[in-house]
């Protein structure tokens, strides 16, 4: 088919990596059924992002306000946010209009749930509108309650709530999503969800399936996850190994080298996404808590963490464990000697590690990192949670004995027998004619026909 006569559907992630990359994989899933795709990215991540040259999806800019710094340059949350919705409404109309003069008119805009602004340009322009959630569909259908008033999130240290919904577990407070300041962007996601044309989740029928039963009766759900890179699972797009865009370099070498000798199964890996912040003293006791296990570890410390590892800790470790800035994620994941993967559970992360049937010792922070968390402990019984003190701080014994718990041959059976079994499942939803994979075929076929 010719190229200008293809449905052309233009996608716009949310700024930042855990939100880019599920977003541009659902663009390549697009264009291998026949859908032109164009991905925006703001003009100051757009500067600074090592993409694939050979990527089978086009890139377009928009102004979030900030082209020389992105968020860093901001002065508070509230400023980027409010910043990226006015000149991003404004600028996000420029890029449909050259677009449209450059005889690529877009049919459909896919946005960003955190970018529900977004909606009222596709409105303006007489566009189809889909909405994308980078977050588990079990957290969004928590959220669109509270958003609904039909629920308030507890307290954390309330004991004695607890949250339920039809198609979820009992939620006690603790387990529940926690967006702290970022109250509105999360919840306000869910503004517009009623009036879009579809709703996609970065997850898989089988993995979600009550929750799935009850947001199908609201919305035009399509499920299209895992959004891994093709290699990884079915392997059907060629030369899809990587993300495609990488907001900080990753220190392959020296991880793969480290790596190379050590024994199958025997190393942790480490780490925390590309955004939230440690507190000092968990971080202390991350460090004693690792070194404490005996265990090899590889542990991603991003620059501007690094000033909060002990003193003197790198030289203590020694051979025992490798701090990196930023890792190859997958490809650590893959890597024949990873045993465990300690997280924030960040839902990329979560939804990497059990594509790749990577068990896991969930260490959540905040947002919806606590009730991803619970379904990898309590529903999917793909790891073990680390449970944190009444400061909110996991100390260092408690970490140990989590890691114990996965990595130990007795301990860690059942977890590592799930995590085989998801694993196989994953691919499944991706592979021709799984649930994802018709999903998707359906949705292009929609576009083709409308
Ligand atoms: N990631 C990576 N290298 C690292 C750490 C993270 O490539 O050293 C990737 C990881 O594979 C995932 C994303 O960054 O795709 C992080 O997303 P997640 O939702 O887990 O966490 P967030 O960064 O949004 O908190």
């Amino acid at each position: 088919m010719e190229n200008k006569k293809r449905p052309h559907a233009l996608v716009l992630p949310y700024p930042a990596q855990g939100h880019i990359n599920p977003m541009l994989q659902f663009c390549k899933r697009l264009v291998s059924k026949g859908i032109k795709v164009t991905l925006a990215n703001t003009i100051y991540i757009s500067k600074s992002m090592l993409a694939d040259p050979q990527s089978p999806v086009c890139f377009g800019t928009y102004s979030d306000g900030f082209d020389l710094g992105g968020y860093a340059q901001s002065e508070s949350t509230d400023n980027y946010l409010s910043s990226l919705r006015d000149v991003g409404f404004q600028t996000l109309g420029n890029l449909i209009k050259k677009l449209d003069e450059a005889g690529n008119p877009v049919n459909v805009l896919i946005y960003d749930g955190f970018l529900p602004w977004a909606f009222d340009v596709a409105k303006n322009f007489g566009l189809k509108k889909a909405v994308f959630f980078t977050q588990s569909c079990a957290v969004n259908t928590i959220y669109y309650h509270v958003y609904k008033g039909l629920i308030s999130l507890p307290p954390r240290d309330d004991e004695t709530s607890v949250i339920s919904i039809p198609g979820l577990p009992l939620f006690k407070s603790w387990e529940a999503p926690a967006p702290m300041e970022y109250r509105d962007l999360l919840i306000n996601q869910y503004s517009n969800v009623d009036y879009v044309d579809w709703v996609f989740f970065n997850t898989f029928h089988k993995l979600e399936e009550e929750v799935l039963k009850y947001v199908t009766k609201l919305w035009k759900v399509r499920t299209i996850g895992p959004t891994l890179p093709s290699m990884y699972l079915d392997k059907r797009l060629e030369d899809d190994k990587d993300y495609g865009i990488n907001l900080f370099k990753p220190n392959y070498g020296a991880c793969m080298e480290w790596l190379s000798d050590k024994p199958s199964g025997s190393v942790i890996y480490v780490s925390f996404g590309s955004f939230i912040q440690v507190e000092a003293e968990q971080m202390e006791e991350i460090a004693w808590g690792l070194k404490d296990s005996n265990f090899n570890f590889l542990w991603v410390v991003r620059e501007l963490e690094k000033a909060k590892l002990p003193n003197n800790f790198i030289n203590e470790i020694s051979e025992q464990g490798l701090v990196v800035t930023w890792s190859p994620q997958l490809e650590i994941l893959t890597h024949e000697s990873i045993g465990c993967f300690v997280t924030h559970c960040g839902f990329n992360s979560v939804i990497e590690a059990i594509s790749l049937g990577v068990p896991i010792v969930g260490m959540p922070q905040w947002s919806d990192q606590p009730a991803n968390g619970k379904y990898v402990d309590d529903v999917w019984g793909v790891g073990f949670r680390a449970r944190p003190d009444e400061k909110g701080i996991v100390n260092r014994n408690v970490l140990k004995s989590s890691i114990k718990e996965v990595m130990e041959e007795e301990k860690g059976k059942v977890i590592k027998e799930n995590a085989a079994k998801w694993k196989n499942l994953a691919t499944e939803a991706l592979d021709e004619g799984g649930s994802s994979d018709k999903n998707i075929s359906e949705f292009a076929a929609e576009l083709l026909y409308c």
